[in-house]
Formats: structure tokens, sequence, C-alpha cells
């Protein structure tokens, strides 16, 4: 790989179709890195194990999200786009690294605690870990960056300090302690206008949806709960569907609706309506280069076996130079 500013690496569970969430919220970012960065960006099945059970749907899932990173842009000739089951490297050193943290440390995680308070029933040992295997993804791929949202910096700081530990404890500086790239992810409401957009929510609206089943799903979303009627005049401040259009539409679209909404001037539905014409607009590129990628199934496998491929060059040296430092040769 060519060093252009560093190395980022990303991660995201294979989730499906991706939502307008997931796109302005990560997918768009991972897009732009990629003209200062090499990018490594990974499909994190073995995470998915954690919370998934339905464990059936990982492959379409991987699949399905992998064609949509595709079609929005990512460039499989210069990024590594994988899977990270794919390179088995990363459990080796998972292992080791968790022989360097402390079993307090990892359960005292407001994330663990999340997880456990919401899957009472499955506390796997695997969720334990997590934050190790996160560390052990970054690490092994040799990442110098990773773009990380106010909720995940304490999960870097971890990475850091897993980092610093073996280090000390080993007298070799072998890995690159990660830096946060912090970034300004905005927080997308789903349909409901409550809760952050999101599949398990079923809030969501996918960037694969044909226009018409778009106008239909838009058609559904909540909108100022004060305005009743037509004629009443909105706030569009706690309008999710013009939070929307501050991402789609055009400044004219947006300083109208700004304007027009207040005094009852546009109504609901008319707003809904250019929202779902301006997300036609924009998607319209995304969602042709996606059916044409869809037409060769066999398409996505290719790169991310290819991508798996130029994963294991970076992993296999990182293993040799981690087993060597902590005496396992
Ligand atoms: P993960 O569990 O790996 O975070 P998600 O599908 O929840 O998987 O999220 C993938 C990426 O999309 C993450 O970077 C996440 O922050 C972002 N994301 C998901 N939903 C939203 C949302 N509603 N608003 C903003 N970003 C989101």
């Amino acid at each position: 790989m060519s060093k252009k500013k560093g190395r980022v690496f990303s991660g995201a569970r294979p989730t499906g179709r991706q939502h307008l969430g997931n796109y302005l919220g990560a997918i768009r970012n991972y897009v732009e890195l990629q003209a200062e960065y090499d990018c490594v960006y990974c499909i994190v099945d073995l995470h998915a194990m954690t919370t998934l059970d339905q464990l059936h749907r990982i492959r379409l899932n991987t699949a399905e999200m992998a064609l949509d990173w595709l079609a929005a842009g990512l460039r499989p000739e210069e990024t590594i786009l994988f899977v990270q089951s794919h390179v088995p490297q990363v459990t080796e050193l998972h292992t080791i690294l968790s022989m360097f943290t402390p079993l307090g440390k990892l359960t005292d995680l407001p994330t663990f605690k999340d997880k456990v308070r919401l899957q009472p029933q499955n506390i796997n040992y695997g969720l334990v870990g997590y934050p190790v295997l996160m560390t052990a993804d970054i690490t092994l791929y040799k990442a110098d960056v990773v773009p990380v949202g106010v909720d995940q910096e304490s999960h870097l700081e971890f990475a850091r300090e897993v980092v610093r530990t073996f280090h000390y404890r080993t007298g070799r500086q072998v890995l690159i302690e990660p830096q946060m790239k912090n970034t300004e992810f905005p927080k997308v409401l789903g349909t409901d206008g409550k809760r952050k957009m999101g599949k398990s929510e079923d809030n969501q609206i996918e960037l694969a949806l044909t226009p018409k089943e778009t106008e239909k799903v838009v058609r559904t979303m909540v909108t100022d709960p004060q305005r009743q009627r037509r004629d009443d005049p909105g706030d569009p401040d706690v309008c999710n569907v013009f939070t929307l259009h501050k991402s789609f539409s055009s400044s004219d679209d947006i300083s109208m609706i700004d304007r027009e909404c207040r005094k009852a001037g546009i109504g609901c539905v008319d707003c809904k309506n250019l929202l779902a014409k301006r997300l036609n607009e924009h998607l319209q590129p995304f969602r042709e280069r996606r059916s044409e990628l869809a037409k060769d199934p066999q398409y996505v496998w290719e790169v991310l076996e290819d991508g798996a491929r130029r994963a294991t060059i970076v992993a296999a040296e990182t293993i040799a130079e981690v087993k060597a430092a902590a005496g396992l040769t």
C-alpha cells in the first residue's frame, strides 16, 4: 500500500442494507477519507456474533452492506475492504493482547454494562472481550488513525492503553498506538422523529429503496407534534423532516421551508414530498451503481476476498513482530 497521510482503520458490524443514519454518520466519511489516507474498512462479523442471535443472517448482511459501501464510493482498488473473520490472525492477536488487559477494566466499561442491561440472557465471554478484539483489529493492520465519534472515545483510549501496556511489559515498541480522528458525526433520527435511526428500531430509510418506496416511507415520518392541521404554523427546529432537508436539499429549499413552515405557507405533506424528491435525486447515482454491481453476485465476494488477501499481508507481518516481542518464537 502506498503511504498517504497514514492509515485509517474502521469497522462496522454486518447489519445488512444501510440506511440514511449509516450514510450520514459513517459511509460518507469513509468515502471522503480515501482522498487523504490509506483506508482499511472491515465488516466485523466476529463482533456481530456477540449480539446477533440470527447467525444465518451474517453472510447475507455482509454482502448487502459491502454492496452499499461500494455503490456509495468505496474504491476497492485502493481501499482494503474485507471481512474480519477472513483474516484469522486477528483472533491470535486478540488472545495475546487479552493477557495484557486487566479484566476489571473491561467489566467497568459503560458499553459492557449497557450490553449486560440490554441482553441479560446472553452475557457471553465475547461481550467482555469486545474492546480487546477491537484493539486487535486496529493494531493488526498498523492503523495510525481511527475515526471516532464522542461515544467511541473511551474504546479508543482503551486500545491505546493496551498498546502501551504491551510495549511496557515486552520492552518492544512493535505496535502503533492509534490516534483518534475526532469527527462530528451527526445523530440521525428515524422516521419516528425520536430515536436514533436504526434497524432494531424499525425506523430506518434504506439507501437502496426504490423512488416509490422512498416516497412511501418518507410519508410516514413524524413531523412537529404541535402542528395538528395544515393551517397551523410549524416549528422546523423540532422537525426531523427539516433536519433531513438540511443534508439533502439546496440552500434555497432549506430557507424556503424554514420561512414557509413557520407561517403555514407549506404543509407537512408538501415538505415530505419535496424531501422524497431530493432524496431520490441524491441517491439516484448510488442506486444505479448498486443495481449494476448487484447483477454479478460474485463481484462483491471477489472484492472481499481480494481485500482479505491484502489485509493478510500486513496482518502476517504484525503477528510475527508481536509474537517475537512476546517471546513466542
Ligand atoms: P455498529 O454497531 O457497528 O455501530 P451500526 O449499523 O449501528 O453498526 O452503525 C454503523 C455506523 O453507522 C457507525 O459508525 C454508526 O455510528 C453509524 N450510525 C448508525 N446509525 C446511525 C444514526 N442513526 N445516526 C448517525 N450515525 C449512525
